[in-house]
């Protein structure tokens, strides 16, 4: 037997690696199986070219756990080591590269996915790690390499007889949790789930039928647990793939989700090499929970789920799998933002995104107006906060009207143009957020010949203010904040039947009957004598501003609520009936009714108020 000292250039890094992240500590599974993967697929191009004598055999690499002698073991059927190799590379290569991925781990702890401590991270769970391994070279015997997590090693012959490495952990008492078997099955489909080479963990009951009919049996039979899929839909042929084989893959990455609407699959090899699935998953309101669900992968080996500096913040939206090898990896977090390949790959992966939703816009209309709910919150949120996706997004971003129609922005400016420009010559596109509620409002924009869109969801207040500072000559305007008729300022003024005494006491009568509601304003208004003979509305400008307080979580309470009662001067309620009333009680009775009733079409009578009102109806009725 031979002993040596690895040599330690600056500090004893052994209790460094066993401090590591305590966290992290699983990682050293990934890297372990990493080097099998690699040795595996060095021996198949070796064997490919003639290199290795004889049948390459079997490659599948296994894990091995023994409870009892408190071991976890990788081991390989690749491209072994001959003793100089085991100098070599664990003595040397390993040990400095270990040395200097925990030297930048020190300067900042946010490295990506903590990937390349390679083989040394096996300390951070053992005592003692054993390599026994033989070359695939000819005669080269088999060889034992032993460390105990101290510079000190020994190195022996050893009885081994098929070509190969197996990486044996003696397992500390503080990591004992890997040598539970379901622990270390969630690792594994954790990070080797699509490992290009067959990795086998235990064995598994399989259900096998023999003959046919009346002859059928079926029997159990025990099989190799193996627990990846060595060829992800992602490394494949798009031409290839059907939409159930998209489907399934979601369903593989994502079990029991509902369905993804859309799909892209990313493929490039120049000038950066690029594989991936991005899925536009069903979104609903809820943005949160959806983020963070993209995986990064190296070479198919999982890096990470947390991908924002690899991707625009809209885009971590997106589910599925981004595997590329030109990320550097062992780098920390913030350095990658400013990494030229990075900032690349991420300026491709939004110009896919755009690319595609364009395509299937103008390929498949009608499947994508109807998946509109979902795909917008996606697209608005990407143009409200990424400059270039915006500029794509003008061709393929919708409008919704309240009947359902969708608009692309330039051919709703053209549907409405006409009769929606006010005398400023801006185009005012009216919208509720709540077509029932907003009912009667909605109906009298409609009899005017007006569009009514419908924005609903918690990103369309900042969406519509995002289109207004874009499209410079547009305004947004809820349908309730002001009378139909001044909803779109035009030129013409109509004039009051009333005389200005006349006025003066409709207005005093219904200041009076709000004065308990604090925040009403009365105004009066020559209106139609078509249009309602009282109306509150609540101006847009008031209104935004107060949503805006709420947002920021500013008491929104602190501030009543800031509302218009509008009467209608050449209402025939108000223009006849009420100005010819005698009896002061009776004018007051008919005033607080108009008023209510007022209230009520916009949802704000409510509690005693409305119990009286309802009595008061029935009262009137009999
Ligand atoms: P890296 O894999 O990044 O080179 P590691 O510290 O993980 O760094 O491994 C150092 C070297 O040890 C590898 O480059 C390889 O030559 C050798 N090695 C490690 N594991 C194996 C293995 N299972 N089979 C053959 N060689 C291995």
């Amino acid at each position: 037997m031979q002993k040596g000292q690895i040599s330690v250039q600056t500090e004893n890094i052994f209790p460094i690696i066993k401090k590591f992240l305590y966290s992290d500590h699983e990682i050293f599974l990934r890297e372990l199986i990493a080097n099998a993967i690699d040795a595996t697929t060095k021996v198949k191009t070796l064997a490919s070219r003639g290199d290795v004598k004889g049948e390459l055999g079997e490659i599948t690499i296994e894990i091995l756990l023994d409870k009892e002698a408190k071991t976890l073991t990788v081991r390989d059927r690749g491209i072994g080591m001959s003793e100089e190799e085991v100098k070599k590379y664990l003595n040397q290569v390993a040990f400095s590269s270990a040395q200097e991925f925990l030297e930048r781990y020190q300067e900042d702890a946010n490295i990506i996915g903590h990937f390349g401590l390679g083989f040394y991270s096996a300390f951070m769970v053992a005592d003692q790690v054993d390599v026994v391994t033989k070359s695939y070279q000819k005669d080269a015997p088999a060889v034992k390499w032993s460390c105990q997590g101290d510079p000190e090693y020994t190195l022996e012959e050893a009885d081994k007889a098929e070509r190969g490495t197996d990486v044996i952990l003696h397992i500390n008492e503080e990591n004992a949790e890997f040598l539970e078997k379901d622990r270390v099955e969630r690792l594994l489909d954790k990070y080797c789930k699509f490992l290009p080479i067959p990795i086998k963990f235990g064995t598994e009951t399989k259900t096998v039928s023999e003959g046919e009919g009346e002859e059928k049996t079926e029997q159990q039979i025990e099989v190799d647990h193996i627990i990846n899929n060595t060829a992800p839909a992602w490394k494949k042929q798009p031409a290839d793939l059907t939409d159930e084989d998209y489907r399934n893959f979601y369903q593989e990455l994502y079990p029991f989700s509902p369905a993804p609407l859309f799909w892209i699959h990313l493929n490039i090899d120049y000038p950066f090499n690029l594989t991936g699935i991005l899925y536009f998953p069903k979104l609903g309101n809820t943005l949160e929970v959806q983020k963070n669900k993209i995986q990064l992968y190296s070479n198919q080996v999982y890096v990470t789920d947390d991908v924002k500096e690899i991707v625009p913040e809209f885009l971590t939206l997106l589910h599925g799998v981004i595997d590329s090898p030109d990320i550097p990896l062992n780098v920390s977090r913030s350095y990658l933002q400013s990494d030229a390949n990075v900032k690349k790959i991420t300026g491709y992966i939004t110009k896919k995104v755009a690319d595609r939703l364009q395509e299937i816009f103008k390929n498949q209309r009608e499947e994508y107006e109807e998946k509109w709910k979902d795909l917008g919150v996606f697209i608005k949120y990407g143009m409200l906060t990424d400059e270039k996706f915006h500029e794509r997004a003008l061709k393929f971003a919708l409008l919704t009207n309240v009947d359902g129609e969708h608009y692309t922005l330039d051919d709703y400016r053209e549907k409405v143009k006409d009769l929606q420009t006010d005398k400023h010559n801006k185009l005012v596109y009216l919208y509720t957020n709540h077509p029932v509620d907003h009912d009667s409002f909605v109906s009298a924009a409609k009899d005017r010949g007006y569009d009514v869109l419908e924005f609903d969801n918690l990103i369309d207040n900042h969406f519509l203010q995002h289109l207004e500072m874009k499209l410079e000559d547009v305004s947004f305007v809820r349908v309730d904040s002001d009378t139909v008729d001044q909803l779109i300022q035009k030129d013409e003024e109509s004039e009051s039947v009333l005389s200005e005494k006349e006025q003066e006491t409709v207005k005093s009568l219904f200041e009076k009957a709000t004065t308990e509601r604090a925040g009403a304003t009365v105004v009066l208004k020559p209106l139609s004598p078509q249009d309602q003979p009282v109306t509150i509305t609540k101006p847009e400008f008031m209104r935004r501003f107060k949503e805006m307080q709420a947002l920021q979580g500013m008491g929104a309470d602190q501030f009543p609520d800031q509302f218009n009662v509008v009467v209608n001067t050449n209402h025939p309620i108000i223009a006849e009936k009420l100005v010819r009333m005698r009896k002061e009680e009776k004018k007051e009775e008919l005033v607080g009714y108009l008023f209510n009733l007022a209230m009520l079409n916009q949802q704000m009578l409510k509690g005693a108020d409305l119990t009286r009102f309802i009595g008061k109806t029935i009262e009137l009725i009999q």
